[in-house]
Order: C-alpha cells, then structure tokens, then sequence
C-alpha cells in the first residue's frame, strides 16, 4: 500500500474529526469506478463523445426529444446495473459513524442512497422518476421508457394527455427543490469535502464558496483547487475506504478544529 495515501487518508480524517459539521460535494467523479463515465475526464468522459448542452438541455427535449431518450435511456440503464463502489459505501460508513453530516451530489445515479447514505440531497435531481407537465403526477422512469420504447411515444405522454419529463435538471431547468437545503448545509459547514468534481457545473459550483474552509479529492483539476486547506489526487474509492480505516482507528479523535 502507498504511504503517500495512507498519509493523506490520515490527514483527511484528521481535518472531518476536527470539523463541528463537516458535508461532502460529489460529482461525477465518484461514481466512474462503478463504470458510469463522467464529463470531463479526457478520452472517457461523456464530453469526448457529445456535447451534454446540445443533448441534455430543455430545448434539446422539447425540439428533439427522440435524441434525448436515445442518450438518456442506455445511461438509465447503466445507473440500474451499477453497483455503488468504495467511494460511495465509505461515505454512507462515514455518515454511519457521524464524521459527515450528509452528502450533496451532483450525480442523478442514487448511487449514494443505494450504497446507505441516509442524508443526501440531490441538487440535480435524479432518474427513478418523472413527471407529468400537464397534472403534475410523479411516475416511474420505466413507464417513460416503456412509453418511448414499447409505445413508440416520444415525447412520452402521460394518461392525461401531458407530456411526461424525466426528474432531472436540465441545462435552461431551474435546480432541484434540495439545492436550497444544500445552501443551508454549505452556509452551516466549516469544511466540505468536495468528490470527483471539476467543479465546473454552475451554479453547484457555487456551494464551495460559501464553506469555510474546502477539502478536495479530484483526480483532475478543479475549479477551486486554490482555495483548497487540502488536496489529494487519488481515486476517490481508494482514498476514502483509508479514510473510515483511519477513523476507526481514532484518527483525529483530538484534532482541534480548522476554524
Ligand atoms: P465532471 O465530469 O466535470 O468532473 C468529474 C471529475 O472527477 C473530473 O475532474 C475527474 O478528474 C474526477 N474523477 C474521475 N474519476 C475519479 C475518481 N475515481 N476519483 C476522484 N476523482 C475522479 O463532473 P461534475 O463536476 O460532476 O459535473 C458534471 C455534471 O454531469 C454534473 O452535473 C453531474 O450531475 C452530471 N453527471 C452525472 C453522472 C452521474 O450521475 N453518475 C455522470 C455524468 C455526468
């Protein structure tokens, strides 16, 4: 095992032990090592192959809405047959054990909720469900899908004769109802530990800059790598196991607070 992660995990302990109400940042990132590609990374990133504005935008659904299923169903279906990876179980562990408050994702996976993390707002929403634009009525994506697929229906509609959308924000959407709490939690927090992020995606990029002090694991670059109290550039499901190993070996136990 490295040394240098092995220190920076006990290093990262000690700052979430140290911290009064320490939340995590997730992004894309987090769950590439469950085989879902982010946008950014160079060469498998969804980015190489598309561009997510033109596809994944308002406009793109109500224009051509057969391109957007095409794109969005297969990625559904990857959500469904991943499992949740290191990453993801070592922070429900570390919510389990109370050295975070809760997890703030960017991703529409639930692959957080699906690995036991019970506190987690999902500011982009998320895929298990959509909604009827017409009456409102919440309804599975399969039924969506089933629509596109089985019933030759695109836009799928729903039995009121509105058009059914996946519950996802959109590029042109406003955010999701939890982006509001997760203001609230980056205002209280004195340090987030923001999770395969670029940090590029506005205005989730934004919650950083009201935390006191930011922690980063991150691959690649970020957006607010100099703002950063620490770094590291492993892979998050190889770090953050090291990290509740670290913790449940009393690291930081007497660390006193960032602040
Ligand atoms: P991004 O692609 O812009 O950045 C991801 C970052 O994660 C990169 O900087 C990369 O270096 C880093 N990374 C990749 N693998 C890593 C690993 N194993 N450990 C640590 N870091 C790793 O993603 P973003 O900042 O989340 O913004 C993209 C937007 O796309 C978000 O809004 C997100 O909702 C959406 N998205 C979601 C999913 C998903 O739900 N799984 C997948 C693709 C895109």
């Amino acid at each position: 095992m490295d040394d240098g992660l092995r220190s920076d995990a006990r290093e990262l302990a000690r700052l979430l032990r140290g911290a009064r109400h320490p939340v995590v940042l997730t992004g894309a990132g987090v769950s590439t090592e469950s085989g879902i590609p982010d946008f950014r990374t160079p060469g498998s990133g969804l980015w190489t192959h598309v561009n997510p504005m033109e596809i994944l935008s308002v406009t793109a659904l109500a224009t051509d809405p057969r391109r957007f299923y095409d794109f969005k169903i297969p990625l559904w279906r990857k959500f469904i047959e991943s499992q949740p990876n290191a990453a993801h179980l070592a922070l429900a562990e570390m919510e389990g054990m109370g050295a975070i408050s809760c997890v703030i994702t960017q991703n529409i996976d639930s692959l957080h909720t699906r690995a036991g993390s019970q506190n987690v707002l999902e500011v982009h929403g998320h895929m298990r469900t959509g909604r009827c634009l017409g009456c409102g009525v919440t309804e599975p994506f399969e039924t969506l899908v089933h629509r596109v697929e089985e019933e030759n229906e695109c836009p799928p509609q729903c039995t009121c004769g509105g058009t059914l959308r996946p519950n996802v924000v959109l590029f042109g959407d406003g955010m999701a109802g939890d982006f509001e709490a997760a203001v609230d939690e980056a205002i209280q927090c004195d340090l987030m530990l923001v999770v395969g992020s670029s940090l590029e995606v506005s205005p989730a990029n934004s919650l950083p800059e009201y935390a006191r002090h930011v922690a980063i694991l991150n691959v690649g670059p970020t957006a607010c790598d100099r703002e950063a109290i620490w770094q590291s550039h492993a892979k998050a499901g190889e770090l953050l196991p090291l990290v509740v190993e670290a913790l449940k070996a009393g690291i930081g136990a007497e660390a006193p607070n960032p602040a």
